[in-house]
């Protein structure tokens, strides 16, 4: 059999007066009328309501919450692992074509019938605005589905090239031995449903702890893959406090993988925990991470002023900043910076409205919390007293929703505490350099700071684009040519980087999915 041709999942619009704007409006409305909800634990497709219930705030009114969730206690996750353990043989062994149509369904679900509930949920719990929740929840999640089915066919297919006369060669992809655990961040509703997704096609069972900030819309993906017909047991959706839920799972004799989103002191943590119980284990477990980066924006003079401009505000201040993949510092070259780089910039951000997402007019919402609300305005504050100067923006209000204007710090120190540090959040630090200093500035990009997520050139000149993209080799995961370093697509650039930003097993394409298997080689004498 052949799966389906895949195809990315087509964006909407959202323009005013069109029907997907009043859908998502009327599903927004809807939401806001029922909320908070309640959101049970799930083990062996069976709701827990634990009774320990937590708030899932909403950023952009923080006085209102989007759901009460029961967070998993110690009996909870212990039966969430020994579920997933006993749900593992029969799951693996469903044929694949079998295997491949649920999670082909799931992608059409959460694309067509849950597909503005799922954009509400992230609209309203995680702040993101119409568009870049489109992105997310209904294209990015459905791509991660259907390309995943076509990734796992072509593992599957994936045989020795040589066998001896009288004996056949052949591997078998086996699912690891134990339970995956999958722990997601906040940023990415899409990234909630791939991290239990992508080890369950493969046939592994997962035990799922969302984050606390996604609880929502990440408990729909749940239930879509339910509706999908992934049986009970193979994905266990189990919130609660995360050190807690991690520490007990990684304990775990049979824990076999962790599929981890979030920040890089989180993802070092647990692989020193992991590390400390390698005895306990009964196979080494594989480690993949995707955690922060320090991403960058080069521009040449022979750059494209406006492309470049456009492209470096929508790379720092989408989603707020808060994607791994954000712009957070930007080398430009003098010329272009007096060309009218600078004021371009400045006019622009002038422009973008913030407020609440709901709203579709505000392209800046909230951040997510406020824990990131203090870390961010306390960044600009360091940056000010280290010298930096404050272009545009600066502010933050936290009376209603967790807001932080757009801002753009101009600084001399091309290693001050803003070019190094991960803020995660809409704050840009730009260092202008000489023209003549091309080479010293790909030297400091290089070595600034520990990350190597993404980073974009902008340049005409092609030899500039080589040069840069020769001594940039380890900086970047994902590089990009003249557009902005966020947005990788699913079956287009497979995405992740190394350094500290991660295990580089490239979400979105073939290779991840060899992390999740234990391969068997089989000789046959005829
Ligand atoms: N894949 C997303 C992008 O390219 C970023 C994912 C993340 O923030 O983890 O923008």
């Amino acid at each position: 059999f052949k799966v389906p041709a895949i195809e990315n999942e087509p964006m909407r619009g959202y323009a005013p007066g069109s029907e997907e704007r009043r859908a998502l409006e009327a599903a927004l409305a809807q939401m806001e009328s029922e909320l908070p909800f309640e959101v049970p634990c799930i083990v062996n497709g069976k709701p827990v309501k634990t009774g320990k219930l937590a708030k899932q705030p909403i950023p952009s009114d923080h006085a209102r919450h989007l759901c009460t969730y029961h967070e998993a206690d110690q009996a909870t996750v212990a039966a969430a692992i020994e579920g997933a353990l006993a749900a593992k043989a029969e799951w693996e062994s469903m044929p694949w074509p079998d295997r491949a149509a649920i999670f082909l369904k799931a992608a059409d679900l959460a694309s067509g019938k849950y597909r503005y509930k799922l954009l509400a949920a992230t609209i309203l719990g995680q702040g993101k605005n119409a568009w870049q929740a489109e992105i997310d929840a209904a294209a990015e999640l459905s791509d991660f589905l259907r390309f995943g089915v076509k990734y796992v066919e072509d593992l599957y297919s994936q045989q020795p090239p040589k066998n001896t006369k009288g004996s056949w060669n052949r591997v078998e992809y086996r699912a690891l031995e134990g339970f995956v655990l999958a722990v997601s961040p906040f940023n990415f509703t899409a990234i909630g449903g791939n991290l239990p997704g992508t080890p369950a096609l493969v046939g592994n069972t997962v035990v799922w702890k969302p984050s606390p900030a996604a609880t929502y819309s990440n408990y729909i993906v749940y239930k879509v893959f339910e509706e999908a017909g992934v049986p009970p047991g193979v994905i266990q959706f189990v919130p609660g406090p995360p050190a807690e839920v991690v520490a007990q799972a990684i304990s775990h004799p049979d824990f076999a993988a962790l599929h981890f989103t979030g920040s890089t002191f989180v993802f070092k943590k647990l692989w020193k925990d992991i590390a400390a119980n390698v005895d306990v284990y009964k196979s080494y477990p594989r480690i993949v991470g995707e955690t922060g980066g320090k991403n960058f924006h080069l521009i040449h003079s022979s750059a494209e002023i406006k492309n470049a401009v456009m492209q470096t505000i929508r790379g720092a201040f989408e989603y707020q900043g808060q994607k791994c993949s954000a712009l957070s510092r930007a080398y430009i070259s003098s010329s272009v910076w007096n060309a009218g780089f600078k004021e371009q910039l400045l006019e622009e951000v002038a422009k973008l409205k913030v407020g609440p997402p709901q709203d579709f007019s505000n392209f800046i919402g909230p951040v997510i919390g406020r824990p990131a609300f203090d870390k961010i305005t306390d960044y600009i504050k360091k940056a000010k007293e280290a010298g930096g100067e404050i272009l545009i923006g600066g502010g933050g209000d936290d009376s209603k929703g967790y807001f932080v204007q757009p801002t753009v710090i101009l600084t001399k120190d091309p290693k001050s505490i803003t070019m190094k540090e991960e803020i995660f959040g809409p704050v840009l630090t730009i260092y202008v350099y000489e023209d003549s200093d091309f080479e010293k500035t790909l030297e400091l990009i290089d070595t600034t700071t520990s990350y190597a997520l993404t980073g974009s050139i902008f340049a005409q000149d092609r030899r500039a684009l080589l040069q840069a993209t020769n001594k940039l080799r380890n900086a970047a995961g994902n590089v990009y040519y003249n557009e902005k370093c966020t947005g990788a697509v699913v079956g287009q650039q497979p995405f992740g980087g190394a350094r500290a930003s991660g295990t580089n097993d490239k979400a979105g394409s073939m290779a991840i999915f060899y992390r999740f298997v234990s391969a068997r080689s089989i000789k046959e004498n005829f």
